[in-house]
């Protein structure tokens, strides 16, 4: 090293002699150049951790000892760049299972990325447009070069932990009211909401990710009306996952756990008039508050005002603010029963009218005030923008749904302020399970075919994808071979047969046309 570093201060010397350089080049120069000499650096104390002397046998995971073979070289890609390490290889005879200790001992794996690069991979991958962008921010901040692959697969890697993580065992699928060491008796109410949103899959078409959030409330001074005070959200914690009503409400409920729901003087559940919402409150938060969010509410009277008066009347808006202003005083039933009367009015007075007759109970908006409660669930939408829209439903995105999932999944972590945490959680990564992720990929690709997307997302071999059911897999390929008949150019493999497709369909456009 001190030799390296003598001989960088002279090469820089004399390139600064030869002619004058900015202070830009400068910089550029001598980032690149420390890049360079820290990845000799990082090389350099990890042959240290090696034993001078390979022991001539070790102990072999099967009972048998290996015996040292020879050294040999790993390649890692670390932040510093690609670097070389040399190590002792062991084999048994007995078992045939090589082992190459310092590996296990430095914790990486040949061939991969280090821990510090794949954090920083699945961050970019989950924050930037795409991960095709992530790649190339990463370059432009550590001037190591990755593909946009690795940026997906360390970012589904870490999502798929996650989820894994959240995911409560199945055994105990009943409520386990043991407060968790974070829960602290709160004087807040703790709110949680939930909301559902949609991202285009491959498999699946259009399908819902359910997202639920946990917050607290701070009432501060209204901006443009001091004198008045609103709530905002606070120290909100996310989760999201692509999964039906049931096990999500397990998921959330483990969230409401960790944020102290069974110790909070007050809870209350937020949601739209969505059937699952208001189920998973039933069973998993008996003793809250429901209140449905104040805005859908007023939605379903603006739509019956259009229909009952017109979208242009003068009538229209009297009509609606006289029965919010009812609405906001709490006189639900009043409004119900005006809306009763305009029922032959078409079928959005009669959406109104099962809406506020089946939500009437979370309708009590005067109490909640007078509680000081916030009535809108702004924060699930807002979730819902943040985790999932922003990042899954960029023009023309297709995803394949463990991708979904996972990118969401650890946007949702980040945004939770719990970034260290989910790093934490990671494990050692062995190559072992690299083979077998590699393999499982192979073999999904081979059954599903190639396929052409914006953002080429595969399948992660996860505990939760290998405990897929066969119906289930068969169900996905039924789909798609049924999406193939539809759509005859992802058959289509030569170009006479293009061209054949091509003339069928405009034959049939004439006909229906004719
Ligand atoms: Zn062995």
């Amino acid at each position: 090293m001190t030799e390296r570093m003598t001989t960088l201060t002279r090469t820089l010397s004399s390139w600064m002699l030869e002619q004058p350089q900015t202070l830009a080049e400068i910089e550029q120069h001598v980032v690149r150049l420390l890049k360079e000499l820290g990845a000799s650096l990082v090389a350099g104390l990890c042959a240290l951790a090696a034993a001078p002397q390979p022991s001539p046998l070790l102990p072999c995971a099967c009972g048998h000892v290996a015996a040292y073979q020879r050294e040999r070289k790993a390649q890692v890609t670390t932040l510093l760049g690609s670097i070389s390490i040399w190590r002792s290889y062991y084999l048994c005879a007995a078992c045939g299972r090589g082992q190459h200790p310092l590996d296990a001992q430095l914790q990486f794996c040949a061939g991969s990325r280090s821990a510090a690069l794949d954090e920083l991979l699945a961050l970019l991958g989950a924050t930037q447009d795409s991960f095709v962008q992530a790649a190339q921010v990463l370059e432009r901040l550590t001037l190591v070069h990755v593909s946009a692959n690795s940026v997906r697969e360390a970012t589904e890697h870490l999502g798929a932990l996650l989820l894994e993580h959240q995911t409560p065992p199945h055994s105990e699928r009943e409520p386990n009211p043991q407060p968790h060491a974070l829960s602290t008796t709160r004087p807040r109410p703790l709110y949680i909401t939930m909301d559902g949103v949609l991202a285009h899959l491959h498999e699946r078409g259009w399908s819902e990710l359910k997202v639920g959030c946990c917050y607290h409330t701070r009432s501060r001074a209204n901006r443009k009306r001091p004198e008045r005070l609103e709530l905002r959200a606070e120290s909100a914690s996310y989760v999201c996952a692509l999964e039906e009503a049931q096990s999500f409400g397990w998921r959330l409920w483990q969230e409401a756990v960790r944020r102290g729901v069974l110790t909070s003087d007050e809870v209350v559940v937020l949601g739209d008039g969505a059937h699952w919402i208001w189920n998973i409150a039933e069973r998993h938060f008996p003793r809250a508050t429901q209140i449905v969010d104040w805005y859908h509410a007023s939605e379903y009277l603006w739509n019956a005002a259009s229909a009952i008066w017109g979208e242009v009347s003068l009538e229209r808006a009297d009509w609606a603010h006289a029965q919010l202003a009812l609405l906001w005083e709490g006189k639900v039933k009043e409004v119900l029963a005006e809306l009763l009367q305009w029922r032959a009015r078409g079928a959005a007075v009669e959406a109104a009218v099962s809406y506020y007759t089946e939500h009437q109970t979370r309708m009590d908006y005067a109490s909640y005030r007078s509680r000081g409660l916030q009535i809108g669930s702004g924060s699930a939408e807002s979730a819902c923008k943040q985790l999932v829209s922003a990042r899954l439903k960029q023009a023309g995105m297709l995803w394949d749904a463990s991708g979904a999932e996972a990118v969401a999944v650890v946007r949702a972590w980040l945004l939770s302020e719990r970034w260290q945490e989910a790093i934490a959680l990671r494990g050692v990564r062995t190559r072992g399970y690299r083979r077998k992720q590699a393999d499982q990929n192979q073999a999904v690709q081979k059954s599903v075919g190639k396929r052409q997307t914006s953002e080429r997302v595969e399948p992660l071999a996860t505990a939760r994808q290998q405990a897929m059911p066969a119906e289930v897999l068969a169900q996905v390929q039924a789909e798609l071979a049924e999406h193939r008949g539809k759509n005859g150019w992802d058959k289509a493999w030569s170009i006479p047969r293009q061209r054949e497709l091509a003339s069928q369909r405009a034959e049939q456009t004439r006909t229906t046309a004719a």
